[in-house]
């Protein structure tokens, strides 16, 4: 799960980060009461999660003269799609140069990667495609609980020396806190000492109960619900739902829909064992998908009873039509219960994906 930037200051500062001092706004009527706390000039910083919101528009400069102008301005954005809810104020920097850091995860390796580079500030993607020589990197293994001091020499080369212990406070942060990424850019040199003047953490989604957070942000409302359940589900952008049981059923229901040429809103794989119960969740939470124009339920019977689901399909009572393929146990008995309701049941997933298909066009 992402963190917002100021959520990810607030745990560097644990960490003896220097961050610049600011504070958080949830509208710009709050500006005038607080203005008193804030130095003559500062930084307002739409807090959204998206990349770059300095050239989007995201990060302003402002003084107590115009501060609540500018606040109602930045409130009244979008930046890239995002709408702005929460702002940053925080002091003005007097930056004298932007250098860049960065630890993840990397998978491969199954070490922790650290990027540095003295030209900080600029898109790191960028950098790395137009100057990859700028770039520094190290990986050390995840079981070291700080930097060995001449791998950080390496990494900073003629950067000043008072960088070091950002890094290495940074690395405390990112396995302290179970993260993916943790990142600053930049991380800024001023006549007061280093400043990590952006910051950036995402906390491994595995790790979430550990670290204490009870609700992963980053899922819609319905990947929440699906995880409560126990169905593997993702989001797409057509217009078919699709249901399965096991990995392989549901990704070969995706490939024919492909095969056919639609697209499909979504899957869910409802795993092993599925009784009428589960069958009904996982239709009704495939349907309250507002994209979803028709489903497709593609299942096998084994332990899972083919009436059982035709019974679950039906006591899910959504609006949009369901086409379904059962094979196995008790297949007769779905299809007469689901014959009886005015679903149509098609003997193979050819024939059910092609009338969905056919159904949406
Ligand atoms: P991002 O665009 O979302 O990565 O937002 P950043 O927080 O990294 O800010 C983008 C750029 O704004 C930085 O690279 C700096 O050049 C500039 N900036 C941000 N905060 C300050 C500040 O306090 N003082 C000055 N002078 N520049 C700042
Ligand atoms: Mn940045």
């Amino acid at each position: 799960m992402k963190l917002l930037e100021y959520e990810a200051k607030a745990l560097f500062a644990e960490h003896d980060i220097p961050v610049p001092r600011g504070m958080v706004i949830r509208s710009p009527d709050e500006l005038p009461d607080r203005i008193k706390d804030l130095p003559p000039e500062f930084v307002l910083k739409a807090q959204v999660e998206v990349g770059g919101r300095g050239k989007a528009g995201g990060i302003l400069m402002a003084d107590r003269k115009n501060g609540e102008h500018i606040a109602r301005e930045l409130f009244g954005k979008q930046i890239r799609g995002v709408p702005v809810r929460e702002v940053l104020i925080e002091e003005r920097l007097a930056i004298t140069h932007e250098y860049y850091a960065s630890i993840a995860v990397d998978r491969s390796s199954k070490q922790a990667l650290i990027l540095f580079t003295e030209s900080g500030g600029v898109d790191i993607e960028t950098l790395a495609r137009e100057n990859p020589d700028a770039i520094r990197k190290a990986s050390l293994p995840l079981l070291l609980n700080q930097i060995p001091p001449f791998m950080l020499r390496d990494l900073l080369g003629s950067a000043p020396k008072e960088l070091g212990p950002v890094i290495q406070n940074l690395y405390r942060v990112f396995l302290s806190r179970d993260a993916l990424l943790a990142e600053i850019n930049p991380l800024v040199t001023t006549p007061g000492g280093p400043f990590a003047a952006d910051a950036k953490l995402i906390i491994d989604d595995n790790a979430l109960n550990r670290q204490g957070i009870t609700q992963n942000r980053d899922l819609t409302e319905r990947e929440r619900e699906a995880e409560k359940h126990g169905f593997s589900y993702v989001e797409l952008a057509g217009t078919i739902g699709v249901i399965g049981n096991g990995a392989g059923l549901t990704m070969a229901t995706l490939d024919l829909i492909e095969y056919y040429q639609g697209k499909a809103a979504n899957f869910l794989d409802v795993g092993g064992g599925a009784d009428q119960e589960r069958v009904m969740h996982a239709v009704r939470l495939v349907a309250a998908d507002p994209s979803v124009k028709v489903i497709v339920v593609n299942l096998l019977g084994g332990i899972t009873r083919c009436d059982d689901v035709a019974r679950g399909i039906i006591s899910a009572g959504i609006s949009q039509p369901v086409i379904v393929r059962l094979a196995g146990t008790n297949e007769e008995e779905g299809r007469k219960i689901l014959d009886g309701r005015g679903y149509r049941m098609l003997d193979s997933m050819e024939e059910a994906v092609q009338a969905a298909v056919e159904a949406v066009q």
